[in-house]
C-alpha cells in the first residue's frame, strides 16, 4: 500500500484478513504512524484531545503488517513491479495506491505564507500558531475551512472567513444550505466575508480584491486539494481530473494495480458512474475493497458516499452522488433542516441538521434512485 490514511489501512488490514502469510508492506509519506483526520480540524485544533491515533501501535505488528513512514514514493515500474521510496526499491506483487490528496497551493502573491491543514504536522503547526494569537483568516469555506474558522473563534481568537462564493460552499450545496452555513459560523463568533477574493498574502495581512485588508496574527489557508496521483500517472497509470480511474473493485488498467480513496475516481455500481468522493468512511470502504480483491475475494463499491462536519456545536450529514444536482429544496425544522436535492426526478443528495430520519430516509432513496418526498 502507499498511504496510510483509511484508504491504505483499511485495504491492509482486509488483506490480512483473507491472507494470513502474504508479506504486506505500507510505504507512507507521513512521519507519524496513521492517525484520525477528521479531529484534526475539530477537537484537536480546540485543544480538547491530543489523542488522534487511528489504531494502537501495537495493533500493526500483531497482524504483522510492515509499515514504514517518512518514506514518501518517487517513482513507480508497473513492468518490473517495483517501487522506489527513500532511494529503495521495492517488489510488490500487487500495488495499492491509497496516497490521498494535498492541499492546493494558494496562487498569489504571498500565498506560501498561509498555513495549511491536512497532515498531524500541519495541525500541530496551526494550534501551535493559535496558541497566543489574537486574530485569524481562513481563507476558503469548504467543510475545512468552515469548521477551523469555528475551532479557532472558539479558542478565542477573532476570525475572519473568507470566500469567493456569496455564502459557503453555494454551488455544491446551495443558496439556502449556504445561509445556514453562515448561521452556523456566526454562532461560533467567527464572521463570514463572502464575494470576495484575496490578491495577496502580506507578513500578517490579508489583501483581497475588494481594496480591503485584513490584518490576522494566523493565516489559514483552506482552498481545496489536489490528489496525489503523479508518481502513478508518470508511471502510466490511467489518470482523469488528476484521479486515477479505477472500476468497482478499486483496479486500474494496469496489471496489478489498485487505488481506493481520494486519489481514486471510482465506479459505484449503485450510481451507475464514477464519482470523486473525499470523504474519510468511503475511503475506508473503498481501501478494503481493494484489499480483498487483491486478495482474490470479489467486491464492489454500491455504497451511497457519506460525511458528517461539526461546525461548532451543530453536527450536518450528508449523502450525495458528489456529481451536482438540478432542483434543491429546504425545509425548515424546530431546531434545523433538511435539504433536498434532484437531478433528473430522483434524489440525488440530503444535507440534514437534527434530522437523522431525513438521513437515513435520503440515503435510501438515493440508492433506489427514488424521488425525494417535497422536489
Ligand atoms: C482537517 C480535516 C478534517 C476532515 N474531516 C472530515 C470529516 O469530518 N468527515 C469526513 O468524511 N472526511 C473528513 N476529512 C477528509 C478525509 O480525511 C479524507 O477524505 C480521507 O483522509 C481520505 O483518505 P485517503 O486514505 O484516501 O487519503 P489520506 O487520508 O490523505 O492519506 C493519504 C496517505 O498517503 C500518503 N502519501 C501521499 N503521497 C505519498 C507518496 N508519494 N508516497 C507514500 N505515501 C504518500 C500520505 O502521507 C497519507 O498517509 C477531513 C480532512 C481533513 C484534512
Amino acid at each position: 500500500m502507499i498511504g496510510s490514511g483509511p484508504a491504505g489501512v483499511g485495504a491492509a488490514e482486509e488483506f490480512r484478513k483473507q491472507q494470513a502469510d502474504v508479506p504486506v508492506r505500507i510505504l507512507t509519506a507521513d512521519c507519524d504512524e496513521p492517525y484520525e483526520r477528521p479531529p484534526l480540524s475539530k477537537e484537536f485544533l480546540r485543544g480538547e484531545t491530543d489523542e488522534v491515533s487511528m489504531r494502537p501501535s501495537s495493533w500493526f505488528a500483531e497482524r504483522d503488517l510492515e509499515l514504514i513512514t517518512d518514506a514518501p514514493v518517487t517513482e513507480i515500474d508497473t513492468d518490473a513491479r517495483t517501487v522506489t521510496a527513500g532511494g529503495r526499491r521495492q517488489e510488490y506483487r500487487h500495488l495499492i495506491l491509497a496516497s490521498g490528496a494535498s492541499p492546493r497551493p494558494l496562487p498569489v502573491p504571498g500565498g506560501g505564507r498561509a498555513l495549511q491543514l491536512r497532515s498531524l504536522q500541519d495541525a500541530q503547526r496551526l494550534r501551535a500558531s493559535s496558541q497566543g494569537a489574537q486574530s485569524a483568516v481562513v481563507i476558503g469555506a469548504g467543510f475545512i475551512g468552515c469548521e477551523a474558522a469555528a475551532s479557532l473563534a472558539r479558542n478565542g481568537l477573532a476570525v475572519t472567513l473568507v470566500a469567493p462564493d456569496a455564502v459557503p460552499q453555494e454551488k455544491r450545496l446551495g443558496t439556502e444550505a449556504g445561509r445556514r452555513l453562515v448561521t452556523l459560523i456566526e454562532q461560533t463568533g467567527a464572521r463570514f466575508s463572502g464575494g470576495v477574493r484575496v490578491r495577496e498574502i502580506r507578513p500578517g495581512a490579508v489583501v483581497l480584491d475588494d481594496g480591503a485588508t485584513v490584518e490576522a496574527d494566523l493565516i489559514l489557508a483552506a482552498t481545496g486539494v489536489e490528489p496525489n496521483s503523479a508518481a502513478a500517472e508518470a508511471a502510466g497509470v490511467p489518470v482523469d481530473q488528476s484521479r486515477i480511474v479505477v472500476d468497482a473493485g478499486m483496479m486500474t488498467r494496469t496489471p496489478g494495480v489498485s487505488a481506493a480513496g481520494d486519489v481514486a475516481l471510482a465506479f459505484n455500481t449503485t450510481a451507475g458512474r464514477s464519482l470523486a468522493v473525499e470523504h474519510w468512511q468511503d475511503a475506508a470502504e473503498q481501501g478494503a475493497i481493494a484489499g480483498a480483491r487483491a486478495a482474490g475475494d470479489q467486491q464492489s463499491w454500491s455504497d451511497v458516499p457519506g460525511f458528517w462536519t461539526t461546525i461548532g456545536d451543530t453536527t450536518l450529514k450528508y449523502h450525495a452522488w458528489g456529481d451536482g444536482y438540478e432542483r434543491s429544496r429546504l425545509i425548515a425544522h424546530g431546531d434545523g433542516f433538511t435539504v433536498w436535492y434532484e437531478s433528473g426526478g430522483v434524489a440525488v443528495a440530503v444535507l440534514t441538521c437534527n434530522a437523522d430520519d431525513d438521513y437515513e430516509l435520503g440515503e435510501g432513496l438515493i440508492r433506489a434512485g427514488a424521488a425525494a418526498p417535497v422536489l
